[in-house]
C-alpha cells in the first residue's frame, strides 16, 4: 500500500528535484481526474510552487512567489487553490507552522511528519503503531478520535552529518 519514491524520506539535499516534481505533477493530474475535478492552470501553478522543494511554505509565500513570476493573483484564489490541493491529498497542511508541503509519495492512511529544523525540509513516514497508540489512548479515555497530527521536529540525516543545528525558529518562516 505504501509506495515511496525515495529510499529515505529525506532525499540528499543535492538530489535532482526534477523527477520528484514531475512525478508529483503526474499524480496531481490523476488525483484531480479521479475526483472528476480539473487541475486548472491556477491549481497547477500553485502546486508547482509548493512541490518545488521538500520544504513547507506558507500560503503568503506562495502568493509572493507567483507575484514575482508576474502572476498577480487575489489571495483568496490562491488560498482556494491550496484548499483544493489539500482536499485531494496532494498537499498537506503543516500545522506547527501554518504552512503547506507537497506530498511526494502517494500513500493511504495517516503519516507521521518529520520536520528538519536546520534545512526546513519536511517528510512523511508511515507509522501505524503511533496512530494505533493514539487511537487506543483516546478510546481508553472514552474519546472518539477523528484525526490526529503528529509532527516531529529534529534534524535530517544530511544536516546532522553536516553538523548543522536548528536555525529555523518557529517564527522564522512559514507564516501565512
Ligand atoms: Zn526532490
Ligand atoms: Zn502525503
Ligand atoms: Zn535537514
Amino acid at each position: 500500500m505504501t509506495q515511496t519514491l525515495h529510499p529515505l524520506p529525506f532525499p540528499a539535499p543535492e538530489h535532482d528535484h526534477g523527477p520528484c516534481l514531475e512525478d508529483a505533477l503526474g499524480r496531481a493530474q490523476k488525483a484531480f481526474e479521479a475526483k472528476g475535478l480539473k487541475l486548472t492552470p491556477l491549481r497547477q501553478a500553485v502546486f508547482q510552487e509548493i512541490a518545488g522543494s521538500h520544504r513547507a511554505v506558507g500560503a503568503y509565500e506562495v502568493l509572493e512567489r507567483l507575484a514575482a513570476r508576474g502572476d498577480r493573483l487575489a489571495p483568496i484564489s490562491v488560498y482556494r487553490a491550496i484548499d483544493a490541493l489539500v482536499e485531494v491529498g496532494l498537499v498537506h497542511r503543516f500545522e506547527s507552522r501554518n504552512a503547506f508541503f507537497a506530498c511526494h509519495a502517494g500513500h493511504e492512511g495517516r503519516q507521521m511528519v518529520l520536520a528538519c529544523e536546520a534545512c526546513g525540509r519536511v517528510a512523511e513516514v508511515g507509522s501505524p503503531d503511533v496512530f494505533a497508540g493514539i487511537d487506543k489512548a483516546a478510546h481508553e479515555a472514552s474519546f472518539s478520535p477523528r484525526s490526529a497530527v503528529v509532527e516531529v521536529w529534529g534534524l535530517c540525516a544530511s544536516c546532522k552529518l553536516a553538523g548543522k543545528t536548528a536555525i529555523a525558529t518557529p517564527a522564522a518562516h512559514g507564516r501565512s
